[in-house]
């Protein structure tokens, strides 16, 4: 019995896979793993909740080997001290966010990098990306391991053509889409929120984020996620519809999953 764990753990060990612990205004955590490397991307959920929900998807814990970091926004980085601490692992992070991350009494070991650059994490090369967004130093990134890129770009008020070329060619997409203009605008958030939201440094709408889908996902996406769905103003079934509408053409047959924030998607292994 235990024979065959082992096999399948070393099989598991040659391929690429990324799954969407959690995707919303109010946590967001993915695993990227490529041979022994494991990142988990953000930790904005709890200890408890990222490990249950890494267990619930097949994933130890214990086997992260780096943990990074898009920018310093809560639902991005709430459970980061404890899980840096717990698991004691570097965490990357862009020069400029570091400090601004509340780390109370302890600093793990810091990987800064400059947002924009390329570098190594284990067997997976990480490409950062400056996306508009109203942080400190916000980041996307892409995740190339043996000829795979998986790529993720959540939190930003606008796609410029740098970060559309970025997303382009990806196996694997992780987009924003956050917000249905009219849910918002209709909506319980405050005037000014609502402005912060729909501006260029706030996230991406439905429309927006559809239409890059229609004009720029090709056949290559095989797995199209789309996330960061409000919770007030937004609802999956409208997003599902409109990205169904807009994944025509080569890229019929791109797979749509939405990401949830109360549950982990299926690992996408490739
Ligand atoms: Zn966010
Ligand atoms: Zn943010």
């Amino acid at each position: 019995m235990s024979a065959v764990i082992i096999s399948r753990k070393e099989d598991f060990a040659a391929i690429v896979s990324v799954t969407v612990l959690a995707s919303s205004s109010a946590g967001n955590c993915a695993l990227v793993s490529a041979g022994d490397t494991r990142i988990l991307v953000d930790a904005g959920l709890s200890r408890k909740e990222t490990f249950e929900r890494m267990a619930a998807a097949g994933a130890d814990p214990e086997s992260v080997t780096a943990i990074l970091i898009s920018h310093e926004h809560t639902d991005h980085v709430a459970g980061l001290p404890v899980i840096a601490k717990k698991l004691d692992v570097p965490v990357y992070i862009s020069r400029l966010a570091a400090p601004a991350i509340p780390w109370g009494d302890y600093i793990p070991k810091l990987e800064l990098f400059q947002a924009g650059t390329r570098f190594p994490i284990g067997c997976i090369d990480v490409n950062s990306f400056t996306i508009p967004h109203d942080s400190v130093d916000p980041v996307g990134f892409s995740f190339h391991a043996d000829g795979i890129k998986i790529s993720i770009a959540t939190d930003l008020g606008y796609l410029p053509d740098s970060v559309r070329f970025q997303l382009r060619n990806s196996d694997v997409l992780l987009l924003e889409s956050n917000h249905d203009l009219e849910m918002l605008k209709v909506g319980p958030y405050p005037w000014s929120v609502k402005q912060r939201v729909m501006g260029r440094m706030g996230h991406l709408s439905n429309d927006v984020a559809c239409n890059f889908v229609r004009d720029e996902v090709d056949a290559r996406t095989s797995t199209l996620i789309l996330g960061h769905l409000s919770e007030h103003n937004n609802h999956p079934e409208i997003v599902r519809l409109m990205a169904t509408q807009a994944l025509k053409g080569p890229s019929l047959f791109t797979r749509l999953v939405i990401a949830e924030a109360h549950r982990p998607t299926e690992a996408f292994i490739y």
